[in-house]
């Protein structure tokens, strides 16, 4: 049986500086370019989050979209919203690109939802960077 989705749509507006501590100067402002400016700069983010239609769901504790609304606001817009990326905890040893951002907000957001309803989590960053991720992996296991 198909299973039909919904896609939220969430705003935050953060700083960030893309830069790690492996590369030298040097080799930071090739890798990233602008985007490794001492001052930092920042972006309009949306994250778009996917799960799967509560009506066709196999579970009872479905997930609506009011309450992926308050999810979503919780875990996601209040920790992020007119933040540095680069102080939160979970950055200390990232780096603050868009593949690492939509990773880390997935891995916020599954503990919250059933099994498998979370279908997809995005990120746009810029008017032609999209990032999307549709896996399971806990976040610490990928660093
Ligand atoms: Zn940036």
């Amino acid at each position: 049986m198909g299973q039909g989705s919904i896609t939220r749509r969430y705003r935050f507006c953060a700083a960030h500086r893309l830069h790690t501590d492996h590369l030298s100067v040097e080799e930071n402002r090739v890798v990233f370019g602008k985007c490794n400016n001492p001052n930092g700069h920042g972006h309009n983010y949306v994250v778009l989050v996917t799960i799967g239609c509560p009506s066709t769901v196999q579970s009872r504790q479905a997930v609506g979209i009011d309450e992926l609304d308050r999810i979503a606001t919780e875990r996601i817009v209040n920790r992020f919203d007119h933040h540095d990326l680069n102080q939160d905890p979970e950055f200390a040893t990232q780096t603050t690109t868009g593949e690492n951002l939509v990773l880390l907000i997935w891995d916020l957001l599954v503990p919250q939802i059933p099994d498998g309803q979370l279908k997809k989590v995005a990120v746009i960053e810029t008017r032609d960077n999209y990032f999307e991720y549709m896996g399971a992996a806990p976040f610490a296991a990928r660093s």
